[in-house]
C-alpha cells in the first residue's frame, strides 16, 4: 500500500465502503440493459429501428449497454469529474461482455462520441465521451473520428433542464465537418434519457448523405423506469 492510499483510501463510489472504487457486491448489481426501439421506445430485437418507425432521418438502431441504475449511474457520475482507471476497467470488462456488440456488423462503421463544449470540455480536463468511446471502438475494432461532429452553439448542462427544454435546445446544435456520403456511423454518448442528442446528431449526419446511423450509449434510463413502473401494477 502507497502513502497516497493510506491518505486517501480508494473508497466504493456507492456504499463508499473502503479497499476499491467499486466493492464486490455492487459489482455484481450490473444490469445488462433490454434493447428497444429509438422510436417508439418499445422492445426491438437487437435494437434494430422497427421497419414500420423508420424515417429518413431516424436512428437505424440503438443499443444502450446498461440500464442507468446503480452502480453504473455512480461510475458515470464520477467519471464525468474525474478520470479513475479501476471504474473506467470495470465498465471496459462490462463492454467486453455485451453479446448485443456481436449481433450487428459494424465493421464499416465510424464511431462519433457526442462533442462537448469547449469551455466544458476544459473544465473537466478531458472529454468523458471520447474516452469511453475508445473502450467501444477497442471492443468493435472500429475508427473513431471526433472531428466529424461539431457543437454549434454553447448549451446549459442537459441535467439541469426540464425534458421540454432539452429537446428543444438539442435541435440544430450539430454541424458536420468533411464528405461523409454513403458510409455507415455510431454516435455515442453515455447516458441515453431522452434521446434527444443522440437523434438530433443522427438527424445531422444523415442530411449529409450518411446511410446507416446508430445510437450507442453506455446506459440508458428508459428501462429502469419501465420495470419500476411495472413492478407497482395499480
Ligand atoms: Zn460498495
Ligand atoms: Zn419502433
Amino acid at each position: 500500500m502507497s502513502l497516497l492510499d493510506l491518505i486517501f483510501p480508494k473508497r466504493c463510489v456507492v456504499c463508499h465502503e473502503i479497499g476499491s472504487y467499486l466493492c464486490r457486491k455492487e459489482k455484481k448489481k450490473i444490469r445488462q440493459a433490454s434493447p428497444f426501439c429509438p422510436v417508439c421506445l418499445k422492445g426491438a430485437v437487437g435494437g434494430t429501428t422497427h421497419e414500420r418507425c423508420k424515417g429518413k432521418l431516424s436512428l437505424d438502431g440503438l443499443i444502450c449497454l446498461f440500464d442507468y441504475s446503480s452502480p453504473i449511474k455512480e461510475i458515470i457520475h464520477e467519471l464525468k469529474y474525474r478520470f479513475v482507471k479501476d471504474l473506467v476497467g470495470t465498465l471496459e470488462d462490462g463492454i467486453k461482455d455485451a453479446k448485443i456488440l456481436n449481433q450487428i456488423d459494424f465493421s464499416t462503421f465510424t464511431l462519433v462520441p457526442i462533442p462537448l463544449a469547449t469551455g466544458r470540455k476544459n473544465w473537466r480536463g478531458f472529454n468523458q465521451a471520447e474516452i469511453l468511446g475508445e473502450l467501444i471502438t477497442r471492443r468493435l475494432k472500429i475508427n473513431s473520428n471526433p472531428e466529424i461532429l461539431r457543437k454549434t452553439k454553447e448549451t446549459k448542462p442537459q441535467a439541469k433542464l426540464p425534458r421540454k427544454e432539452r429537446l428543444r435546445q438539442v435541435s440544430g446544435t450539430f454541424r458536420v465537418t468533411g464528405n461523409i456520403s454513403g458510409q455507415g456511423f455510431i454516435v455515442f454518448d453515455d447516458v441515453w434519457t431522452t434521446g434527444a442528442t443522440i437523434k438530433a446528431a443522427a438527424a445531422a449526419l444523415k442530411r449529409r448523405g450518411a446511410v446507416k446511423v446508430w445510437g450507442l450509449a453506455l446506459a440508458s434510463s428508459h428501462g429502469v423506469w419501465r420495470r419500476g413502473r411495472d413492478s407497482n401494477p395499480r
